[in-house]
């Protein structure tokens, strides 16, 4: 079955970009849509990603991280131009909804570029006291008005909502243009769902279709995110169309690539 990770960042440490190909080889994961959250989060910056996809390019997709009240619709116009085919966003200055950052969703939209959202309590590797980071302003909620207002542009909730599972879900139940990933670290908010059980949240017939998978762990831990996503799925028996959807076709689609 061909494996897409849809959540990854290139973190600014030696070899990083080698040993992640890595990886990808030994647990056959085709590609990765792969961005940079800058120094805040020891990751590299779009131009770090941009050589990577030249050195790359048929294992990476990039997705240009944009800080909403800091990097402006031109620079999702610059970065599709240069070959950029979604959107990383995170630590925005207001909420995701404020309508002063309708150009953005406007220019992705046109453009036809995914944005993955980072929602739920967001963890910064590094001091940042003067950042002005809330995560009330990535709440998966605030999706909301962004799907409304741009129907046919396509949202994806990062970390089904850390620890606001319960809105996550709805949204993806309601609006044809919201999935999420299940991405986190090992021993962070997927040990609680997983010991409640995620059917809990993804209850509905078609739940499990709105899924993308996604990592946003560093490499050494991929192969762990991976087994324990395909040992849920197993679990609750579902159907290998649906498990195809998850792993790439949903990402694919989103990505007009199919
Ligand atoms: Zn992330």
């Amino acid at each position: 079955m061909k494996i897409i990770d849809a959540h990854v960042h290139l973190f600014d440490t030696p070899e990083y970009l080698s040993r992640l190909i890595r990886v990808m080889d030994d647990y056959d994961i085709e590609k990765c849509c792969i961005s940079g959250l800058g120094k805040l989060f020891k990751c590299v910056d779009n131009q770090g990603i941009k050589k990577a996809l030249k050195k790359y390019p048929n294992r990476l997709i990039g997705a240009v991280f944009i800080r909403p009240g800091i990097d402006t619709s031109q620079d999702i116009y610059n970065a599709f131009y240069e070959g950029f085919k979604m959107i990383k966003v995170t630590i925005p200055t207001k909420p995701y909804d404020d309508p002063t950052f309708f150009p953005l969703w406007e220019a992705a939209q046109e453009l036809k570029m995914p944005i993955l959202f980072h929602t739920g309590v967001v963890t910064i590797p590094t001091k940042a006291h003067n950042e002005r980071i809330s995560s009330w302003y990535m709440h998966p909620m605030r999706l909301e008005v962004i799907s409304n207002t741009f129907p046919k542009l396509n949202l994806i909730i990062g970390h089904f909502g850390v620890h606001w599972n319960d809105d996550a879900a709805e949204l993806l139940r309601m609006k044809d243009n919201i999935y999420s990933d299940l991405s986190g670290a090992p021993k962070g908010w997927r040990v609680r769902v997983d010991n409640i059980g995620i059917k809990k949240w993804l209850w509905w017939p078609d739940a499990f279709k709105k899924i993308i998978f996604g990592t946003d762990v560093i490499y050494s831990q991929i192969s762990q995110i991976l087994m324990e996503d395909k040992t849920r799925l197993d679990k609750y028996n579902i159907d290998p169309k649906t498990q195809e959807l998850i792993f790439s076709g949903n990402i694919l689609k989103l990505l007009g690539e199919r």
